[in-house]
């Protein structure tokens, strides 16, 4: 039988594995099925056996495949760098269409891939919550009967927003020009990041720039396999970005980072980009606990910087969760897909976050913060979840 050039280049990367096992217990799905087949390593087995030809396809192994939550700890744990998420995104792109998708996962992906979408999207949430539909909906329990229940729990309150101008001019000496990546969320479910965003970029002395013609990263694409769409989008992201003079292209969002940097240069977390700088802030007696997504810590690994950064608040009692937290289990569109196995992920993190006294739960990806915050309303627990650099622009000292 001929083998295809794609399932030749899924067997030299599964071959590059050498079966030590050592990614087994970094591997959230694994730790808690304890099943092979949802560990690193398993999955690596099986896209092998497959494309050598020696399992067929079936809806176990998809299965198996399709509850990775792609947050690479395996990856940054291999010693012999196998580049996992490179296999799993290039065998769900072979497998494109085999799979039914749910209406949530449609919503999310029509959504962040047509602005129009997120312009009747803002109005149409406005209306929702503010004329008590929401409430009328849960009750009747609607969101659930539709398959939307754990869409519609992620849902923040509706913020009014600006529309957001092209170009903020640096309010202090001016030490460069940067473009400022907002995402297809951040403005109708992050106004108050990408606010303060541009708040402290440019009281450091940063003119700013946000290219209308920016788009969705194209992270949400690619984990359902849809690479067409995904190029499509980076090639709009490049073309936005292609400004010479920006010295960096500034992510407020960890898994928008993640995904833009295998296509942009320049880019880098906030976070990490201001630790570089001293910041004169004012004083907050509070408890900030600090959530590293795993796009922070696996992919861009600059989650050190956030505490670098927020360590320059005075009075401010800052902590970590601790390094062996796992995933929260939002990872992209896969809370959607996999709710138990979110679900499961999200109660033992919030377990450890509640650990130790917290008054505020920093994370820097808006999609972890959605889950995380549902998580604790859901417990009646009164933190409030937020980016950190929201937090930094309210201590700015003028
Ligand atoms: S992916 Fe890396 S760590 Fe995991 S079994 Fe293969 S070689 Fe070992
Ligand atoms: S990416 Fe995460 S969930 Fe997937 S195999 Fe690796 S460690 Fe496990």
């Amino acid at each position: 039988m001929k083998m295809t050039n794609t399932k030749k280049e899924l067997l030299a990367i599964a071959d590059s594995c050498v079966k030590c096992g050592i990614c087994a217990p970094h591997c959230p799905t694994y730790t808690h099925t304890q099943n092979e087949n949802e560990s690193p390593r398993g999955r690596i087995a099986l896209i092998q056996a497959w494309a050598g030809g020696q399992l067929n396809m079936t809806d176990n192994l998809l299965e198996h495949i399709d509850s990775c939550l792609l947050c690479r700890a395996c990856e940054k744990a291999c010693p012999a760098v196998v580049p996992y998420a490179k296999l799993i995104d290039d065998f769900r792109a072979e497998m494109h269409g085999e799979q039914s998708t749910p209406l949530s996962v449609r919503l999310v992906k029509t959504f962040a891939e047509n602005k129009r979408v997120q312009r009747w999207a803002k109005s149409g949430l406005k209306f929702y919550q503010q004329n008590n539909l929401q409430k009328t909906v849960r009750f009747l329990r609607l969101p659930n009967l539709l398959g939307l229940g754990e869409l519609e729990r992620l849902v923040p309150n509706y913020q009014d927003t600006q529309p957001l101008q092209n170009y903020y001019p640096a309010t202090n000496e001016i030490k460069g020009d940067v473009g400022l990546f907002v995402g297809c969320m951040g403005e109708l479910f992050d106004f108050e990041t990408v606010n303060a965003a541009i708040t402290v970029l440019t009281h450091v002395g940063f003119n700013v720039y946000l290219p209308e013609t920016q788009t969705c990263c194209g992270a949400i694409a690619l984990h359902e396999g849809d690479s067409e769409t995904a190029q499509t989008l980076a090639k709009q992201n490049q073309t936005a970005f292609a400004n010479e003079n920006l010295q960096a292209i500034i992510t407020i969002a960890s898994g928008c980072g993640g995904t833009l940097k295998d296509y942009a240069p320049k880019v880098v977390d906030i976070s990490h980009f201001l630790s570089q700088f001293e910041l004169d802030l004012k004083p907050l007696t509070t408890n900030i606990r600090v959530h590293s997504p795993c796009t922070l810590k696996n992919v861009l690994k600059t989650d050190k910087s956030v505490l670098k950064l927020l360590k320059q608040i005075p009075d401010a009692n800052i902590s970590s969760l601790p390094e062996t937290t796992q995933c929260c289990g939002a990872a992209g569109s896969y809370s959607l897909r996999h709710d138990k196995m979110a679900q499961t992920l999200l109660n033992e993190l919030l377990e450890t976050s509640l650990e130790k006294p917290a008054d505020y739960l920093v994370s820097s990806n808006i999609g972890c913060a959605l889950h995380i915050a549902a998580g604790l309303r859901e417990r009646g627990e009164n933190i409030t979840v937020v980016h950190p650099i929201v937090l930094l622009a309210k201590q700015l000292a003028n």
